[in-house]
């Protein structure tokens, strides 16, 4: 390439969408193969992306080397019916207002590409998952960012109903809610959640993000599928790729009035769900053994890290979900990094507007012991 043309812009940059052209792309957590290229660091522990440390369910593990074994050179199913049979018998929903996704961000990206375009708005709360904004923005909508509730309240930093009603404004087509929220793991009471609902426009969609829900205190978690009854402008999306330990192979879904499931089924790409990974959130499905394993290493090892971060004089945001946000009372960069060059690899909050937290997956024993250790060396104590 010669000088000329590296400093000329090209001319296809002229034609970039506006709102492509203003996008920071996802920051997605450090895979563990890059610090170890990076730094050098040999068996470092993941504790970043909200996955499932006990892996996937066996009988997945097993089902997927059946399956792999065999002829690969079909399509799928692309309408997925054996995976939609199950979770329609699981949430007792006709199938046919049942979408799947390629992880629950492609389900978050129909609603967008459906619902969302110049001239509209999504609303959705300050720290709330990357992905709400991202999508709006890559449709050329407005964003409507409600602030968060503020440090002293009860789900400090989490979503503030009351301030999303007051933001409605006429340009609003969706609301995105992740309850709980990622990255801060706070959560809504189901009943102020219900309020909301039965108060919204009832021509605005309302994306209520689950990924988390599994992990949450039973007493407080909503049932939402018994709300897509009353209001046919709720979406409940769910994923494969947290409790279940489906994150490699990107599976998610939405519950949803069959009006806007088949909306999102036009813009659904013909074969969005490769075959494995049908077949295994089929099995995950299955292995209710597996989950309720995993939700109870999580309760009982996120209860230790939150008692250890706070013996630590750290600020714990309260969690309902696989991970905590902790917090320094200073720029947490520096620890980000004492903790990458120790071998654990955590997800810096800065992108999400709370630069003094880091947000800490709950791992395993060992690796909860590990990063512990590694805390108490970079913070000296
Ligand atoms: C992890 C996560 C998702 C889903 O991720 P997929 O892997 O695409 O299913 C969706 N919403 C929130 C809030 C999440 O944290």
């Amino acid at each position: 390439m010669n000088d000329a043309m590296k400093d000329r812009a090209p001319a296809f940059l002229r034609n970039v969408l506006e709102g492509v052209r203003r996008l920071a792309p996802y920051e997605p957590g450090m895979p563990i193969e890059e610090l170890q290229r990076r730094l050098g660091v040999a068996e470092a522990v993941k504790l970043a992306s909200n996955e499932n440390p006990l892996g996937i369910s066996p009988k997945v593990r097993a089902a997927l080397e059946r399956a792999s074994a065999g002829p690969l050179e079909r399509y799928p199913d692309g309408s997925g019916f054996r995976l939609k049979r199950k979770l329609a018998e699981l949430h007792r929903i006709e199938p046919e207002r049942i979408t799947l996704g390629n992880g629950s961000n492609d389900i978050l990206e129909f609603v967008a590409r459906v619902f969302l375009g110049p001239g509209r708005a999504a609303l959705f709360s300050r720290h709330a998952f990357a992905v709400y904004p991202i999508a709006t923005q890559a449709q050329g909508a407005d964003a409507v960012v409600v602030p968060a509730l503020p440090a002293t309240s009860a789900q400090p930093y989490g979503h503030d109903l009351d301030g999303f009603a007051a933001a409605l404004r006429p340009d609003v087509s969706v609301i995105f809610i992740a309850n709980p929220n990622n990255p801060t793991g706070t959560w809504l009471q189901p009943g102020a959640l219900e309020r909301f609902l039965a108060d919204v426009p009832a021509h605005v969609i309302v994306v209520l993000d689950e990924a988390y829900w599994h992990y949450q205190d039973p007493a407080t978690r909503p049932d939402a599928r018994a709300w897509l009854e009353r209001f046919p402008n709720l979406v409940v999306a769910r994923t494969f790729s947290k409790v279940h330990g489906l994150a490699a192979l990107r599976v998610g879904y939405a519950l949803s009035h069959a009006g806007v499931a088949d909306l999102m089924n036009r813009v659904r790409q013909p074969f969005n769900n490769n075959g494995l990974a049908l077949l295994a959130a089929e099995v995950a499905l299955e292995d209710e053994a597996f989950v309720q394993r995993s939700v109870a290493l999580n309760t009982a090892q996120r209860e230790r890290l939150e008692r250890e971060f706070k013996a630590l004089g750290l600020i714990v945001l309260p969690s309902q979900a696989n991970f905590l946000a902790v917090g320094f009372g200073r720029d947490a960069a520096p620890v980000h990094q004492g903790l990458l060059e120790r071998g654990v690899i955590v997800r810096p909050m800065k992108s999400y507007g709370l630069p003094q937290f880091l947000r800490v997956t709950v791992g395993l024993d060992a690796e909860n012991t590990r990063l512990l250790a590694a805390l108490k060396e970079v913070l000296g104590t």
